[in-house]
């Protein structure tokens, strides 16, 4: 959405060009961009600064427009399921049984991993600031936006809680431990290509942490 005064002046016109100049492809689907978005829409509080913007084609455009239009937020109850447990436990295994069509599934540990570049950067202080942010804003978006008919389920490392009021809407949370030994963990880690030696260093890290925190 854009605001109607920018929109027809000469200073949109040209921020436009050039932004459709620089990135021709609709970020959603990579089909050629015509149009230019406000990603967070003006009536929302966003501004014409170049980072609030982004290329779309028409029908991206449209159908993200009259979603914002139709569904401000989601206020039914939503209910949470978090599916916590050692890495290679079959915490993916468990939710793609138990799910039903249309549920939405976040997998935070797949989402922190797709930042995690090479093993230098992960685990410095940025990357933990990164990741922390982008843990935050999937969960918020996810928590607030999804109507109540979906249930949301998220696969963790750790055991998660979520207050309601960070999400202006009552949430339902429940909370699924998978049991695996650290041997079967390992044994599934291989079995999905990784090496023994990683596979053992993550699964103890694991278990290690849990019982300090456990006993904390
Ligand atoms: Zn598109």
């Amino acid at each position: 959405m854009r605001s109607r005064s920018s929109y027809y002046g000469r200073p949109w016109r040209k921020l436009r060009i050039t932004l459709l100049n620089n990135e021709p492809l609709c970020r959603i689907c990579g089909q050629p961009a015509n149009e230019v978005d406000h990603i967070v829409a003006v009536d929302a509080g966003g501004t014409d600064d170049p980072s609030n913007l982004q290329p779309l084609c028409r029908s991206c455009h449209a159908a993200k427009t009259r979603a914002e239009h139709q569904h401000p937020q989601a206020s039914g109850t939503l209910r949470v399921v978090v599916v916590w447990g050692p890495p290679a436990s079959g915490k993916t295994t468990y939710i793609n049984t138990h799910k039903r069509d249309g549920d939405v599934v976040l997998d935070l540990d797949a989402l922190i991993a797709a930042i995690g570049g090479d093993r230098h950067w992960v685990r410095t202080p940025h990357w933990w600031r990164i990741a922390w942010d982008l843990f935050h804003d999937a969960t918020r978006a996810t928590l607030t936006y999804t109507p109540e008919r979906q249930t949301v389920w998220i696969q963790s490392g750790n055991e998660l809680s979520f207050e309601a009021d960070n999400y202006g809407r009552p949430i339902e949370v429940s909370s699924v431990r998978i049991e695996a030994s650290p041997a079967t963990c390992i044994k599934q880690a291989m079995q999905r290509g990784a090496s023994y030696d990683s596979s053992r260093e993550i699964v103890e890290k694991w278990f290690k942490t849990l019982r300090v925190s456990a006993k904390s």
